[in-house]
């Protein structure tokens, strides 16, 4: 039972993240539920515990979070961890040497790195292949078990179609894995679409305030859960107490984020377009994007993440040095603005080739957009973009601000 009074919540996305499941203890009735920060519970006798062991094991903050994750996407069960890449490398460990699977070649950087290294170590066989553009069938072997990717992924935005992959794998026992980090459920809930396994950094929207680390894994089949439960004990990996605590505060204004951040988003991503200095504006949400219309059938809303080519690399490193508003940092979807340089920060761990082949250069910039108000972000840019022009030689009265921006 949960406090709308019913076990499934019947109720908007809104009203979900005010969400408390009441049957996880909390004898008060605390409105914020309580952070649990032990290590350890007691037994009353042998043979009788209050539910709850070992937080490696299970907490009821955690469990709390989970469950209110798990409804969020659709799903039937979520897991905590410590990070998203602790729930990445968790569910590898479902997997057997000799296994076969088919990752989507732009990824974040740090998931192309444990496949690479470690996810090979362990005997998995890796494929890589555009998952937006390449048709899935002929990639598929006998030993194929799982295809994982991101959409819109990250850095370069690319869309696939979740629900055609879901239909293309049919019923072989092929897991299909997504990562909906970009979008979080509020815009895309991947299990609706007939994905088994959804990902997600909760470090990003889920969180939405740059002050924690975290990561989910979401879905509905119980065996799978428990199977990831068993390995996340045996690793030890779990999300503390006090982090799901912040996390479940965070979740509470997701919609109203989402909501904001995405409006600004289309603003800037309007404005890039029209800047003689930004020459490839990428955001799903303008129409000339080739996953428009994927976007359209299969999510609620386009994000907040934009990525952009600026002129030179030292173009882009004038405007990382110049921000004052944004924050020239890695990560994303907090309520702050910031600003990355993939090709030295989230995906300087690609290997060159992939990344030259994806069009990951050094004149590539991602915004993460944030809840400011948009007139001062789009002055920022404004600002940041006649220094670089200046420091970069070029003709500052070819100024966007000049074009009626
Ligand atoms: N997935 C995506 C799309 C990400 O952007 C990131 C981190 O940037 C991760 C997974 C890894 O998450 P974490 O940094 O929480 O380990």
């Amino acid at each position: 039972m949960d406090r709308h009074g019913q076990e499934e919540w019947n109720v908007s996305f809104e009203t979900k993240c005010q969400g408390m499941d009441l049957s996880i203890q909390d004898q008060y009735h605390a409105i914020s539920f309580p952070i649990y920060q032990s290590a350890t519970f007691s037994h009353r006798c042998l043979g009788e515990s209050g539910g709850y062991d070992y937080t490696r094991q299970s907490n009821p903050t955690r469990q709390q979070l989970e469950s209110v994750v798990a409804h969020l996407e659709n799903g039937r069960e979520a897991l905590a961890f410590a990070s998203g890449m602790a729930a990445i490398s968790t569910l590898m460990e479902l997997f057997q040497p000799g296994d076969h699977i088919i990752v989507d070649a732009d990824l974040y950087g740090g998931s192309v790195r444990l496949f690479d290294v470690i996810s090979k170590k362990n005997g998995l066989e890796i494929s890589v292949s555009d998952l937006s553009m390449e048709p899935l069938e002929p990639l598929i072997r006998e030993n194929t078990k799982a295809v994982y990717l991101e959409t819109p992924t990250n850095p370069m935005m690319h869309v696939a179609d979740i629900a055609a992959l879901s239909a293309t794998i049919g019923d072989r026992n092929i897991f299909l894995i997504v990562d909906n980090t970009f979008l979080s459920p509020y815009f895309q809930t991947p299990l609706d679409l007939g994905a088994d396994i959804v990902v997600h950094s909760g470090t990003k929207f889920l969180c939405g305030h740059h002050d924690t680390i975290g990561g989910f894994l979401v879905l509905n089949d119980e065996t799978t859960a428990e199977r990831l439960r068993y390995l996340t004990t045996t690793i030890g990996n779990a999300m503390a107490p006090f982090d799901s605590w912040l996390m479940l505060r965070g979740i509470r204004t997701l919609a109203v984020r989402m909501n904001r951040a995405e409006k600004n988003a289309f603003a800037i991503a309007e404005y890039l377009k029209k800047c003689p200095y930004v020459s490839n504006v990428i955001y799903p949400g303008l129409e000339d994007h080739p996953g428009h219309e994927i976007m359209k059938k299969q999510t609620r809303g386009f994000g907040a993440m934009i990525s952009f080519e600026v002129p030179s690399s030292a173009f882009a490193a004038s405007v990382l040095k110049n921000v004052e508003l944004f924050y020239f940092a890695e990560s994303l979807g907090g309520t702050e603005t910031l600003i990355t340089y993939p090709i030295t920060q989230t995906h300087a761990e690609v290997p060159e080739e992939l990344r030259e082949k994806n069009g990951i250069s050094d004149r590539l910039l991602r915004l993460s957009v944030g809840i400011e108000g948009v007139s001062d972000l789009i002055d920022e840019l404004k600002r940041v973009f006649r220094l670089a022009a200046e420091e970069s030689g070029m003709n500052a009265e070819d100024n966007c601000s000049e074009n009626g921006n």
